[in-house]
């Protein structure tokens, strides 16, 4: 098995030609580290390996993770979120991926106002409408945009969005373009307070097809840890 730093290198040049290609800068592309099940030794080696982001799927595991590693690097929540965990994740989280419902976000916001801060939030879209997927449909997210413009204590940064898996990346090519052409269409809007830039989307097996469509987050897992378990 290549080591943690060695997969990280690979992936980065990779996304450097994927955006190059696509004639966007590289800088633009964040690349987060997926961490759930992830042994702290390898996380730590992904740190030393100079990931800066890392992306969390349970609060409870970020918080002890968290507590471990430190803050030095940003952690992303990117699980689905119960709004009873909120206020703990509004204490952990520099960004909250996964906003699907008007109830969510009034919570987050709330808990925001208590913590003394103002919390970047995404809205998870599903644009696929399969049903075991979270995730708004992409009328909901015009509304989400519209409540969150209300809400002071969340900042829409933009949309987060995870295609129905398929062995061939081209197949999420369409979910990519889609997600890219809301978050065109929300901004068009003009929304007080609200002008989204972030595209969180692309995993291990198509990041360079969503870097080629506008991402600037990429959630990777396995490609830099290794097949979970
Ligand atoms: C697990 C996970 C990833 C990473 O998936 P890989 O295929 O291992 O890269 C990305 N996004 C979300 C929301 C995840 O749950």
């Amino acid at each position: 098995m290549n080591s943690v730093r060695e997969n990280i290198t690979r992936i980065k040049d990779r996304i450097s030609e994927a955006a190059g290609r696509a004639g966007r800068n590289p800088a633009a592309v964040r690349l987060m580290a997926v961490t759930k099940t992830v042994e702290d030794d390898r996380i730590q080696a992904a740190i030393e390996a100079g990931i800066t982001l890392m992306g969390e799927n349970y609060v409870q595991e970020a918080k002890r993770k968290i507590e471990l590693m430190g803050k030095d690097v940003q952690w992303h929540m990117i699980g689905h979120l119960q709004s009873n965990k909120a206020k703990y994740a509004v204490r952990l989280f520099d960004m909250i991926h996964s906003v699907d419902s008007l109830d969510l976000a009034r919570e987050l916001d709330r808990r925001s106002r208590e913590a003394g801060r103002v919390i970047d939030v995404l809205l998870e879209v599903n644009l696929s409408g399969e049903e075991s997927k979270s995730g708004c449909s992409p009328d909901e997210a015009f509304n989400l945009a519209v409540g969150c413009s209300g809400f002071p204590n969340l900042a829409l940064k933009g949309l987060m969005t995870m295609p129905p898996w398929c062995e061939d990346p081209e197949a999420a090519r369409p979910y990519f373009r889609k997600l890219c052409e809301l978050k065109e269409r929300i901004n068009g809007k003009k929304l007080p307070g609200i002008a989204l830039n972030e595209l969180s989307m692309g995993m291990s097996g198509d990041y360079e097809v969503a870097v080629s469509e506008g991402a600037t987050i990429i959630r990777i897992g396995t490609a830099i840890f290794g097949p979970r378990r």
